[in-house]
């Protein structure tokens, strides 16, 4: 007997009939004598669909009673699903994240975990129960309801598989497992058996959206098994393991894209100390994530250009306070752009590995792409693009890096 966590997102209870289908797997692991908890999605379309009413009403809503709303979507769900467990005869109870206790901060959209409460999850799997929670939802210490940012039921999953000590945390999804790149871009992409954390957490900040970062960061600071599958078809997924010295390492293990990135340059700063914090410093204390930045080495003008990328969803608020302080900075002028994106190759095989930068620019170079921004560490190599430049980049670097090539 196991204790096994599933998650299902929201393709896979996108319909009354997806949702019996996903019921009909549950119960197949219950009737083996597994414990099963279910943490499920809101259906799809459904968050989107919500936040676009709220759009109608104010554009920029209250943040507390946004989660209020969007929290509805998986509550909606975890009823459907213990509807169409008990329909087939498998006993199941519906939470919500609330319900469970589980404890975030008060910061709405993103909130962090910090606690759950187990007990009552417990008590229901040993009466035999499967216990649906919805995911992506928590409640703060003033019992307001709170949500864990985009794609947050990876990490309900994730955090109920640490609390209760789970074998296995399962993320079912529309895919059949991580790839060597989101295969909806790139059709020869291949699926890997397995990935080690650290490249799953470097895929996953850099935009692979199949896990959401946190629950990554969850799963390889509480030692959760993780494994990607699909729900749609049978088959082993990809587990994501802990980096094993004896492993081959392939050089690359995948590439990231990121579409949601946007390019903020102002030109003719001065070139002296304190001057990288006066361009930062107003945007980040507004909350907003400065991704790659760049400063020019300048000529002996005296002078130099600073660019730097932030989340496309900032970008009209960052070009404002940017505004600002060029006019308070006497700069030249502020260039503005948010149709790029950022494409990123990752793998810990890169460490050993010289040559990987240049053979990238030369890959990117053959398609005529001009590079806009580069950045690299250790693990890997990000490159800002123009957009239309997506598709055909990523393309590029998964025949140069042959990605489709089992090693
Ligand atoms: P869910 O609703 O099940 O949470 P998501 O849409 O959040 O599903 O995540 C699954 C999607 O992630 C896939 O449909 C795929 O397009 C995308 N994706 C991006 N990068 C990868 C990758 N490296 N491997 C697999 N899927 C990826
Ligand atoms: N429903 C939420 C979203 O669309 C959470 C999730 O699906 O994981 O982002
Ligand atoms: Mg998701």
């Amino acid at each position: 007997m196991a204790l096994i966590v599933q998650k299902y997102g929201g393709t896979s209870v996108g319909s009354v009939e997806r949702i019996f289908a996903v019921a009909e797997k549950v119960k197949g692991y219950r009737d083996r004598g597994d414990q099963v908890v279910v943490v499920v999605s809101a259906m799809s379309g459904e968050t989107n669909r919500l936040i676009g009413l709220a759009g109608q009403i104010d554009e920029s809503p209250d943040p507390r009673e946004m989660d209020v709303l969007v929290s509805t979507g998986e509550q909606v769900t975890i009823a459907l699903l213990s509807i169409a467990l008990q329909k087939i005869g498998c006993p199941a109870r519906s939470y919500t994240g609330g319900q469970v206790h589980i404890l975030t901060d008060s910061a709405y959209s993103k909130a962090r975990i910090r606690d759950i409460d187990a007990a009552r999850v417990k008590a229901d799997l040993d009466a035999g129960r499967v216990v649906v929670v919805a995911g992506f939802q928590g409640v703060d210490e003033h019992g307001s309801i709170t949500t864990l940012g985009r794609g947050g039921s990876d990490t309900t999953a994730v955090a109920m598989a640490a609390a209760l000590k789970g074998d296995e945390c399962q993320i079912y999804t529309d895919v059949d497992g991580v790839y060597t790149t989101d295969p909806r871009v790139e059709p020869k992409a291949r699926r890997l058996e397995r990935i080690t954390f650290e490249e799953m957490l470097e895929m996953a900040s850099l935009g692979s959206k199949v896990l959401q970062i946190r629950a990554v960061e969850f799963a390889g600071k509480y030692n959760v098994p993780l494994r990607v599958l699909s729900s749609f078809e049978a088959g082993e997924g990809t587990l994501i393991t802990f980096e094993e010295e004896s492993m081959e390492q392939a050089k690359i293990s995948g590439i990231a894209f990121n579409r949601d990135e946007a390019k903020l340059t102002i030109l003719g700063v001065p070139d002296q100390p304190g001057v990288a914090h006066k361009i930062i410093g107003p945007i980040s204390s507004r909350n907003i994530e400065v991704d790659m930045i760049v400063q020019n080495i300048s000529a002996d003008t005296g002078s130099t250009d600073f660019t730097f990328t932030v989340n496309r969803g900032d970008f009209k608020r960052a070009r404002e306070i940017l505004q600002q302080t060029a006019t308070e900075m006497s700069a030249r002028e502020v260039l503005a752009d948010d149709k790029i994106v950022k494409i990123s190759l990752v793998g810990v095989g890169m460490r050993s590995h010289a040559g990987i930068a240049s053979k990238m620019f030369e890959a990117l170079a053959k398609e005529g792409i001009n590079i806009r921004m580069i950045s690299t560490s250790e693990i890997k190599i990000s490159v800002v693009v123009d957009e239309k430049y997506l598709e055909l980049g990523v393309r590029a670097l998964h025949e140069a890096f042959e990605l489709e090539r089992e090693i």
